[in-house]
């Protein structure tokens, strides 16, 4: 009798075959862009210089890549911008690129799973003097999972991150805004809500996105917006002029928070300069 696979056979072996190719393409994409991030990385001389500046204007812990923040200025009108579920290969440059030409930084709460995968950004949102912060590995609704769950969340997304920029996220948004009292216990950083939600990702319109900004910027905000939609890009490049124009400086959320002395501890949830809950065991 002669051994012939059946129809199932066939279909599991096609299967596994397609699962070790997508593998490899994985493994061979990383290992290349980690190549070419160790070969633009700064030399040690820069990092030193930058680091005797740096100890003057900042107590963050920047790691092996550290970059030269601007100065925020507190006495001007302070908002800040949050982008999340990044970071994307065909948005996150385009961001930062606006960004740098307006004078404006952000924090960018990426999901491990994709810092992962594009390391390289990783490494440009955090030396262009902008803001590497979590938003978990893969995006669950935390307050779903329990201690373990959230624990394995938290440390799968730090390694992602800290094996770029070499340390911990200090910052996390919880995917959905869902905090419970669980998160706020096992997660060690403070948690970062928004004040104003463009609902970028549902209108997909960059006016939209951008009048939603506009109609309701004040000093001390916390803008939500997503850098995985082209339509977001677009909304950034027009708002960042008029806000500048409105006497509006744009930051990352540390610089937002640190201009206005707020000192957070794990578990604080953070809706803008002006809405902080304190974590009370
Ligand atoms: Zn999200």
């Amino acid at each position: 009798m002669k051994n012939r696979l059946n129809k199932g056979q066939v279909a599991v072996l096609i299967l596994m075959l397609s699962v070790i190719a997508v593998q490899g393409v994985y493994l061979v994409r990383t290992s290349r862009e980690m190549k070419n991030l160790k070969k633009s990385s700064a030399t040690s001389a820069e990092i030193q210089k930058n680091r005797k500046i740096l100890k003057e204007i900042t107590t963050h812990d920047l790691g092996d890549f550290p970059f030269l923040p601007k100065r925020v200025d507190p006495q001007k009108k302070l908002i800040a911008f949050s982008f999340d579920d990044g970071p994307s290969r065909k948005n996150t440059e385009k961001i930062l690129k606006a960004l740098d030409k307006n004078n404006a930084r952000a924090t960018f709460f990426m999901l491990g799973q994709n810092a992962k995968y594009y390391p390289d950004l990783v490494k440009k949102v955090s030396e262009s003097g902008n803001e590497v912060a979590g938003h978990s590995w893969n995006h669950p609704l935390l307050t779903k999972l329990g201690k373990s769950g959230v624990k394995n969340q938290m440390n799968q997304m730090n390694r992602a991150i800290s094996s770029v920029t070499g340390s911990n996220v200090g910052l996390l948004r919880p995917p959905y805004g869902s905090i419970n009292s669980t998160v706020k216990k096992t997660v060690k950083d403070p948690l970062i809500l928004w004040s104003i939600d463009t609902l970028d990702w549902k209108t997909l319109n960059a006016d939209k996105t951008a009048d939603a900004i506009l109609k309701q910027a004040k000093d001390g905000d916390i803008i939500l917006m997503h850098d995985i939609h082209a339509p977001t890009v677009e909304a950034v490049k027009k708002v960042l002029p008029k806000l500048e124009k409105n006497g509006f400086q744009v930051c990352t959320v540390s610089e937002l928070l640190e201009a206005r002395n707020i000192e957070l501890h794990p578990g604080d949830v953070v809706v803008s300069a002006n809405d902080v809950y304190r974590y009370k065991k």
